[in-house]
């Protein structure tokens, strides 16, 4: 074994042939030949660090004011920076600012590390296996601090690739310029510095806020296949954001929906989680179709498309009314028409409607989690909405007010409704219920004593006939 001492490091190689160790001088040609060689990789692999200078967005140039962050995030900003450390804001929240929307959270870059931070704040909380993170507590809100990560051609031995090209461990700490190109797209990397209030730029993503542009950062393809869910991410931004997507990154987004299979259930809930809370379910929901995603995560049947423009353009309108959307209703009207067509099979077989409608649910609930993981509870909650629409069908005796007081009324109320809205034959069923709801107590006695009468005869009638999947009225 040979070492040689290069100032700071020293590199050691076994020679091929035979040399004699005690024989080797720092000054012989062959260390010299190899002093160079090993420079010249050093250098390679640092130069692409040293090429990216910023461009630095002075305050008087840019729109974002200290009075749309929140006060808590500035709280947190000013500290790091008094304690001497690099302190910015980064990612969505000054995405979000420069585009004229509200930011969801506020987030933070800095190059104090998680000890560092914990010491600075008492109120501290350092989270995470995979990478150390720290959350900054002030009662309920939490501001995200992270140090900054390196990418992982920075850091191989450090981060681990699976089989597909996918990032499995990303932990390794490193400076501005490597954490920039870790993140996903050029609107994504801005960085808004607390020590002059500029905004600094590596990678053109003031460009594209003004273009209103998705760009990927690096080569797309590679990127993609990466981390996968950066295809969903991709989607979301262009539904939420109404930008455009540059042709580079909009190619490969065409062609790789496959690599979501390698991605955790469990993650994609998670994303679908961040489309149904967005604000723009519908245009993402329709990109999904138009990028082939959907399938990915969805066991979805073309004849529900309908029924789900109808309910999530609903949604999207609770959200800005600040509202929240239940993600168990918005499964189930995305489910709905794969339970109904197996119920129309399994009835085949003779057997009763509501039982029909569990069998159905079993087989569509399995094949659905195997894509992403639905929480037990939550899928608690989609049985019993698609159940309901069989139960509100019961409209004798003490049966409507005990459907009133059941806990996913009027969730299963509000599909029905949305059915007869796109063309179910439940209209009747649906506007009976809607008019028992409003209704004073005298008036829901009358509709219950006439649905009685009329049932009567009709029952006797038709004594023969086979009830028909959730349209029995
Ligand atoms: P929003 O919070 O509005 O959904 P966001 O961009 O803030 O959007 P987060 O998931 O909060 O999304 O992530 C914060 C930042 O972390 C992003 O802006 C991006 O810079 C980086 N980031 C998040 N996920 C990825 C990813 N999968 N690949 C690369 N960078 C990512
Ligand atoms: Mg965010």
């Amino acid at each position: 074994m040979v070492c040689i001492d290069l100032g700071q490091e020293r590199v050691y190689y076994t020679p091929l042939f035979g040399f004699d160790k005690s024989k080797i001088k720092r000054d012989h040609p062959i260390i010299s030949l190899l002093k160079g060689f090993i420079k010249t990789i050093k250098k390679k692999k640092t130069s692409p660090k040293n090429k990216l200078a910023p461009l630095i967005i002075p305050r008087a140039e840019h729109t974002i004011s200290r009075s749309a962050i929140h006060r808590n995030a500035l709280k947190v900003l000013y500290r790091l920076n008094e304690a001497g450390f690099d302190a910015y804001l980064v990612g969505g929240c000054v995405r979000d600012l420069l585009l004229g929307y509200t930011p969801k959270d506020f987030d933070i870059a800095t190059n104090a590390r998680p000890e560092e931070i914990r010491r600075l704040f008492k109120n501290c909380r350092l989270i995470g296996k995979r990478f150390r993170l720290a959350h900054i507590l002030f009662g309920q809100d939490v501001i995200e601090v992270a140090t900054f990560r390196t990418h992982h051609e920075n850091a191989q031995e450090a981060q681990g690739k699976s089989r597909h090209g996918m990032i499995v461990r990303d932990n390794v700490y490193g400076t501005i310029e490597d954490d920039v190109i870790r993140r996903d797209f050029r609107i994504n990397a801005l960085y808004y510095n607390i020590a002059d209030y500029s905004i600094v730029d590596f990678v053109g993503g003031m460009q594209d806020i003004k273009e209103k542009m998705l760009h990927l950062i690096g080569d797309p393809a590679k990127r993609f296949h990466e981390d996968p869910v950066r295809l969903l991410r991709a989607v979301r931004f262009l539904a939420k954001l109404n930008i455009n997507i540059t042709k580079e990154t909009e190619e490969p987004l065409m062609t790789l929906s496959h690599l979501l299979n390698n991605v955790s259930a469990a993650r994609l809930f998670q994303e679908v989680l961040k489309i149904f809370q967005s604000g723009a379910t519908l245009a993402t929901i329709h990109l999904l179709q138009k990028y082939q995603l959907m399938s990915k995560l969805f066991i979805y049947s073309t004849a529900s498309k309908t029924l789900l423009d109808v309910a999530l353009s609903n949604t999207d309108k609770r959200i800005h009314e600040g509202k929240t959307a239940s993600p168990a209703f918005l499964f189930t009207v995305i489910l709905w028409h794969s339970v109904l067509e197996q119920v129309t099979q399994i009835e085949q077989s003779g057997m009763p409607t509501y039982l029909a409608i569990e069998k159905a649910l079993q087989t569509i609930l399995k094949q659905q989690t195997e894509r992403l993981t639905i929480p037990r509870l939550m899928q608690l909650s989609i049985r019993e909405i698609c159940l309901l629409q069989h139960r509100l069908t019961y409209r004798r005796g003490k049966h409507p007010y005990r459907l009133l007081e059941h806990p996913r009324f009027r969730a299963g109320y509000d599909l029905l409704l949305l059915r007869a809205q796109t063309g179910e034959p439940v209209q009747e069923l649906a506007t009976w219920w809607q008019q028992f709801y409003s209704s004073t107590p005298e008036q829901r006695e009358k509709m219950l004593h006439e649905i009685q009468r009329a049932a009567q005869p009709k029952k006797r009638k038709n004594r023969s006939k086979k009830s028909n999947v959730a349209y029995t009225q």
